[in-house]
Parts: structure tokens; C-alpha cells; sequence
């Protein structure tokens, strides 16, 4: 593991840093500050941070220049997450744009594709949703039954997508349907990755509202929506491995920016132990909890060393393949293991926004909640530990 930083990497921080200090205003940083805007306004504002900050050149840290990114290395972009989270920055409008759908388009998309897709994603001028699952295909993605047929120069969509982050925000999502029935009921056969504007009257989008009192995702529904037959990604017929292709790009990250965002999350949470008030005394003197909050500790430094090591064989050019569920479930079930303690303070009051006279705690309690679906989105831990079970360490299925 190599812990060092290299001088570019450090004027690179440096460089960043002051960006934000200059750009990132101070009650930006605020839950208070966030509070009383609606959904849309926020979503609005962060959009505009974000324009702003690619504008500035922080976009796209580890992508090539040509495409309008910063071409550099895995290090810097373990920086730029680390700087985002310490910073308390807006986290990004464009998750799924960028985590998938633009490292799948440089390699595998056409030219025109590039050219439309790339740079407006990284500005934030369109906002892209991933439509795979559906009410009956989530960890079962090749159950899904979205109809593309083609009519004239088109594909005619008729079905429904859910759970799509950020649907109410969307201009455009790249979505599977079956343009050919299943072949010799091959059911990984006849799919397509199609690339759809949301902006038109054939798409309708619906909010869901989570636990946490957001509607972060919605239910997606296509009646006779057309897509040109020339926005298909990878060749028609070829979904099934353009999604495969897709979701192997979350591979290789390390997981310092989560690190970053869950330690500060953590010593809230001990802070509040010292203020709440068990009539016994605080709950910070309580033996047990100081166990669960040590555990945690030692989780969160095992989750920070594990991300050095991972960023450290990224760097050496190594492609971790299926290793990388590894790192999904730890920084998962280490975020659970955080809110845990919090939920450890509080008891049942944890799931309130003020549980006791004085204590304002908004924040605190959407990490909680926030934190059960992470262990869910991007593939459930069952079926991340089948991954690890069967391709890493080759058990029998
Ligand atoms: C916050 C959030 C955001 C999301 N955003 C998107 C999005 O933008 N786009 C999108 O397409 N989807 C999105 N999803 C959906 C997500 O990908 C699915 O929820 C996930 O793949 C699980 O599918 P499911 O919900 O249908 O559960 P199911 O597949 O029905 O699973 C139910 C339970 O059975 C277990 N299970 C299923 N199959 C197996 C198996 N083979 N072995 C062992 N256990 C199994 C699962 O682990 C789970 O516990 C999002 C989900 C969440 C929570």
C-alpha cells in the first residue's frame, strides 16, 4: 500500500481546496440552510454548483481531456471525492451519467454519440436516469418485459421502469427493453440499450417517496414513447452486454470519499452521545454504546485502509474486476454500522428530526434512514456476496 501523495497530487488538493473555499459559500455547508427549499429548488442549486464547478475545470477528473475531462490520475480523483466530502459540497446531480453511462459511451459509443452525450452530461445540461429495474426485475435483470418495436426510423416503447433516481429531474435515460422476443427463450437475448428522451409526451414520471421524507427516485412509465433507432447504445440485440459492460465501470473505485463523509458522520454522532441526557447520566457513559461506537471506529479505519489499498492497485493500472463488490459491501454495511450507533443514542427518537428540547439533529437522522437503502441500490449485499462467493473466490454456485 502506498500512502504517499505526489507533488502533482498535492497541488492538485491545494488548488481544489481554494476552489471551494471560494466557491462553496458558507451556509451552503448548512442543513438550515438547505431546509426550507422545495425538492426542485435544491435539485436546481445543486445543478448550477455543478455547471460552475465544471466550468472551473473540476469535472470528469479521471477522464481523457478530449472528452472534456481532467485526464487524470485514480489519486486525484480519491482527492477530489475526499475535498467534496470534508467541504460538505452538493453531492452530484449526475450519479448515474457519470458513474455508468459516460465511461460506457467512450468506449463502445459512436462518434456522434460521444459528442452528444459526453460534454453536456459533465456541464449538467442534461440529466440522465438509468432505467433497469421494474416492478418485476431487480437482482432478476434479464426478467424485464419494457417492449421497444420498431416503426419506421424509430423503436415504439410501451412499459414501466421504478426505482429510478432522480426520474423527476431526468431529460434522458438509458434503458433496456426487448427490441426481438427472447431467442429459443434465451432471456439475455433480444435486449437493447436504448437512449430516450423523457422530455415527451409518451413519458411519465412519477415520484416515490422514501423514508427519509424524499422522493430521491420514482416509477418511470413509457406509453407509446418513441426513441430514433439511431440512439441505440452498442448495437441493436446487444443490451444484455452493454449492461454488463456499464455497470463493470463502478468497478475500481475506492471508497475514500464515503470513508471521509461516514468519519464525519460518526464524530456527530459521538457529540451528540455527550449531549443527550438519559436521566442516569449522558449517553456517552453508557458501556455498551461506547463498545458499538469503538466497533464502528475500527470499521470506518479498516473501510480507510481497505481504500488506500484498492486505490494504491488502481494506480499500478490494476483492473479489480470482481473484487470491487468487496468495497461495496464494506462501505455499505460500515454506513449501516454508524447509523447503528446513532440509532444506539436515541433509541426509537433517532427516526425524528428533534428528539429532545435543544437537539436539532435533520441530518443525522436521513443518514439512518438513508443508509438502509445502500446496502440495496447498485446490487443487494446477497447478491454482492454471490459475486464474491462464486467469480472472486470460485466457490461452487
Ligand atoms: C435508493 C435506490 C436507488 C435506486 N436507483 C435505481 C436506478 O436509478 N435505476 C434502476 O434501474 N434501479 C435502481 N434501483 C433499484 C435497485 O437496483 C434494485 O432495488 C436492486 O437491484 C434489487 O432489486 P429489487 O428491489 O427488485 O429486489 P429483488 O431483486 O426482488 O430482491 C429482494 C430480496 O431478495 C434477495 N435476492 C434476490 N435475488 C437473489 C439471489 N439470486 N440470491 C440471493 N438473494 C437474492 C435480494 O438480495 C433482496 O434482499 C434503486 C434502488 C434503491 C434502493
Amino acid at each position: 500500500m502506498d500512502l504517499t501523495f505526489s507533488k502533482e497530487d498535492e497541488d492538485f488538493r491545494s488548488e481544489f481546496r481554494s476552489w471551494l473555499d471560494t466557491n462553496l459559500p458558507a451556509q451552503m455547508r448548512t442543513v438550515d440552510w438547505w431546509r426550507p427549499k422545495s425538492e426542485a429548488e435544491q435539485f436546481q442549486i445543486r445543478r448550477d454548483w455543478e455547471a460552475k464547478k465544471a466550468a472551473a475545470g473540476f469535472c470528469g477528473i479521471q477522464w481523457p481531456t478530449e472528452y472534456g475531462g481532467r485526464g487524470g490520475s485514480p489519486t486525484m480523483k480519491a482527492i477530489y471525492d475526499e475535498e467534496m466530502a470534508k467541504a460538505h459540497a452538493p453531492r452530484t446531480v449526475n450519479p448515474l451519467g457519470l458513474a455508468f453511462l459516460g465511461p460506457t459511451v467512450m468506449a463502445i459509443g459512436t462518434d456522434d454519440q460521444k459528442r452528444d452525450i459526453i460534454k453536456p452530461l459533465l456541464h449538467t445540461e442534461t440529466i440522465w436516469c438509468q432505467g433497469f429495474s421494474e416492478p418485476g426485475a431487480g437482482s432478476d435483470l434479464a426478467a424485464l418485459q419494457m417492449k421497444a418495436e420498431p416503426q419506421g426510423d424509430s423503436y415504439v416503447l410501451n412499459g414501466q421502469k421504478i426505482w429510478t433516481t432522480n426520474a423527476m429531474h431526468g431529460d434522458k435515460i438509458f434503458t433496456l427493453a426487448r427490441t426481438s422476443s427472447p431467442d429459443g427463450g434465451k432471456r439475455h437475448a433480444g435486449i437493447s440499450m436504448l437512449l430516450v428522451d423523457m422530455r415527451q409526451p409518451g413519458v411519465e414520471a412519477r415520484p416515490l417517496k422514501q423514508m427519509t421524507g424524499e422522493s430521491e427516485f420514482g416509477e418511470v412509465f413509457f406509453t407509446d414513447a418513441l426513441c430514433p433507432q439511431t440512439e441505440v447504445l452498442g448495437g441493436e440485440g446487444n443490451g444484455w452486454m452493454t449492461a454488463m459492460l456499464l455497470l463493470s465501470f463502478e468497478r475500481g473505485s475506492s471508497a475514500i470519499g464515503q470513508y471521509t463523509e461516514f468519519k464525519g458522520q460518526w464524530d456527530a454522532v459521538v457529540d451528540v452521545a455527550k449531549q443527550v441526557d438519559r436521566g442516569s447520566g449522558k449517553a456517552v457513559e453508557d458501556p455498551v454504546l461506547r463498545q458499538k461506537l469503538a466497533n464502528s471506529l475500527i470499521e470506518l479505519e479498516c473501510l480507510k485502509y481497505h481504500s488506500w489499498h484498492v486505490l494504491t492497485q488502481t494506480s499500478q493500472g490494476k483492473d479489480l474486476g470482481f473484487e470491487a463488490s468487496m468495497t461495496k459491501i464494506m462501505w455499505s454495511e460500515t454506513f449501516r454500522k454508524v447509523s447503528d450507533t446513532y440509532e444506539a443514542v436515541l433509541g426509537t427518537g433517532y427516526q425524528v428530526p428533534d428528539p429532545q428540547p435543544g437537539l436539532s439533529l435533520e441530518e443525522l437522522t436521513t443518514m439512518s434512514l438513508w443508509s438502509r437503502s445502500c446496502t440495496i441500490w447498485g446490487g443487494s449485499q446477497q447478491v454482492q456476496r454471490s459475486i464474491v462467493a462464486e467469480r472472486v473466490l470460485g466457490l461452487p454456485r
